[in-house]
């Protein structure tokens, strides 16, 4: 059996970025969105036969970098993709075991080379709002560190970092200090020259991004002669090919290009980040030719719908601080109107894809119109420890309990909540004690009588008198029930405007006399075309449902309930919708939210004065 090393073996496979991009806007890759200088293209071109059938030579082009980039020829190397300077560096310097220093989140194949090398990585997280945490990262430096990274600007976030940190990161290190510069073109600023000073400083740069020469592979690392030095012996002798080095002798040479490719991105990069600002998508600071944008939990999506219209942008959710984010490249002021436009169909079609049709609205009445938290909930809870304490039982219900009546109960009538409540509650011999001393109908099923449940509930709800009594009454006067706790929990205008667009209706299990109360007491009757109310409908709110859209002569409409039998039977009524309102007075909106959703609401709301933003005609 072939055997690996170990280390090998348990390694993760690398995940090279998806193939078939040249068909899109390529956003995604922090590359040059237009390519390389068209000279480099013409300087490709004169390849001859001689030029490919020899080994590649490299004295004219050290020193064009060298001299390029300031420094002696002894002080530098070229290499294939900065990412082999990387990995020669780590080879050269990282024992098994060393500590190397890396920020948090940044370029992966920092970590990539690093546990090839089985170093032991320690990481420092950039501050939350992305900018490079000084103090931290100098604390972080101990004797065991034996190489520490700092991209700068940094992948995939656009921090920068100070050169008086850096400089104070060299002071308290002795180990390898690299600085990977592959988005020097876009910040102007290098450390290049401070490796005169510090012979353990390593600098990287790419001819990748700014430069456009990401399928050319090169790249250059500018350090003291040691480290150049050491380098070189391992390097690959032939490791960068000549068709590479007759290209980026091109590229260097056009200065005038890529200088105005990084104004380009500047100018786009205020279009763009301003443009985001008045989407309110987050942005964070960035000196490189991408950004940081949060979309959330919709992240993946927004990236899918960027690809299905022509763009490529790379999510980074899975990154430390960047949960719902994703890194995007600016590119020319062109392709960045045309990333906007896609970015605003976007998030409109996100917005339209919650507008929900209906040619009506027909309302709940309880929890929905009116506020009946201190109402109806109490009176429940009441009926069901006053009929209990008749027969010496004492019972105190929670907030939870009604709750948890009220979702399972198969009807929107509290008569039958409170019944089930009480039911809920005994135990066998209670259920026999209990049930003999009422001389009941139904001691076989254990269902206490109705009747008495009703009157209890009816006295405690309307007070002292009787509903007729009452409804004769001026309401300011005191009849002291619980009804005079309800409260509207929509607004007028919310009614006002409803009414202008749709046909309304209520359907509710309140009783006739009751519904017309609340109608009249709240000054609410004229925004309703028809109600119907549990006299209307033996059959339950299905049947009301349907009866309440042939009054309207409407074929479909949304109901507007607070209760999983709501959703249930609205959607068991025909051409309808359920949307789902969390009533006032609601302790866990969450999982009421999921359980009205599960039965079938298309939407929930919190507030009830927010139904216009999702329908639409
Ligand atoms: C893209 C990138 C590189 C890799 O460049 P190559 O020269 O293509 O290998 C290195 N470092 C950082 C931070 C990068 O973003």
């Amino acid at each position: 059996m072939i055997k690996t090393r170990k280390a090998i073996e348990e390694f993760p496979q690398y995940q090279i970025p998806g193939e078939s991009r040249k068909e899109y806007l390529r956003l995604d890759f922090s590359e040059n969105t237009v390519g390389c200088s068209p000279k480099v293209i013409d300087a490709l071109r004169t390849i001859s036969t001689k030029d490919l059938s020899i080994y590649p030579e490299y004295s004219r082009i050290n020193k064009k970098i060298a001299d390029f980039l300031g420094v002696g020829l002894k002080n530098v190397l070229l290499t294939n993709g900065s990412d082999d300077a990387i990995r020669l560096l780590f080879e050269a310097y990282l024992e098994e075991g060393d500590e190397i220093l890396l920020m948090e989140p940044s370029f992966d194949m920092f970590e990539f080379y690093a546990k090839l090398r089985n170093a032991k990585i320690k990481k420092v997280l950039l501050n939350d709002d992305l900018t490079f945490p000084d103090q931290r990262f100098i604390d972080a430096i101990s004797e065991k560190t034996k190489t520490i990274v700092l991209c700068n600007p940094n992948n995939p976030t656009g921090t920068v970092i100070k050169r008086e940190t850096i400089i104070n990161v060299l002071e308290k290190s002795d180990g390898i200090v690299l600085v990977d510069e592959a988005y020097y073109d876009f910040l102007n600023e290098s450390v290049i020259n401070l490796t005169q000073e510090y012979e353990n400083l390593a600098v990287a740069r790419t001819f990748s991004k700014a430069y456009g020469l990401a399928g050319l592979r090169s790249g250059v690392i500018a350090s003291s002669k040691e480290i150049i030095s050491s380098l070189s012996k391992i390097s690959s002798p032939f490791a960068v090919n000549s068709a590479a080095v007759i290209g980026l002798g091109a590229a260097i040479e056009d200065k005038d290009y890529t200088e105005e490719y990084v104004a380009e991105i500047e100018k786009s990069k205020k279009y763009v980040l301003n443009e985001l600002k008045k989407t309110g998508i987050m942005t964070y600071p960035t000196a490189a030719n991408f950004f940081v944008a949060e979309f959330g939990n919709d992240v993946d999506s927004v990236c899918d719908e960027f690809r299905k219209r022509g763009i490529l942008i790379r999510n980074r959710n899975t990154k430390s601080l960047l949960k719902g984010c994703a890194r995007i490249s600016f590119g020319t002021l062109e392709q960045s109107i045309t990333f906007i436009s896609a970015l605003k169909d976007i998030l409109a079609a996100d917005e339209k894809s919650v507008q929900i049709k209906t040619d009506a609205i027909l309302f709940d009445m309880d929890g929905v119109l009116i506020d009946v938290s201190k109402s109806y909930r109490t009176a429940i809870k009441m009926t069901a420890e006053i009929f209990l304490k008749k027969f010496g039982i004492i019972r105190d219900f929670s907030d939870d309990d009604i709750q948890s009546i009220k979702e399972k109960s198969d009807t929107g009538n509290d008569w039958i909540a409170s019944k089930e409540l009480i039911k809920k509650s005994l135990n066998r011999k209670e259920i026999k004690k209990t049930l003999k001393n009422e001389t009941n109908e139904n001691i076989l099923t254990g269902d206490p009588k109705k009747s008495n449940i009703v009157r209890i509930f009816q006295e405690l709800y309307l007070g002292s008198r009787t509903f007729e009594e009452r409804y004769n009454l001026r309401p300011e006067m005191d009849v002291s029930g619980l009804i005079d706790n309800e409260n509207l929990a929509v607004t007028k205008e919310t009614l006002k405007a409803a009414n202008k667009k749709y046909p309304l209706a209520i359907v509710t299990s309140r009783p006739r006399y009751e519904a017309r109360y609340a109608l009249d007491y709240f000054r609410i009757k004229e925004f309703f075309q028809t109600v119907i109310a549990m006299e209307d409908m033996p059959l339950g709110k299905s049947q009301g449902i349907r009866i309440a859209l042939k009054r309207l002569g409407k074929d479909n409409g949304v109901y507007l309930g607070d209760s999983v039998s709501d959703m249930a039977t609205a959607c068991a009524a025909g051409d309808m919708q359920a949307i789902g309102i969390i009533p006032p007075g609601t302790e866990d909106k969450e999982k009421l939210s999921t359980l009205l959703y599960d039965n079938g609401a298309v939407n929930v709301l919190d507030d009830i004065n927010e139904i216009l933003n999702i329908i639409d005609r």
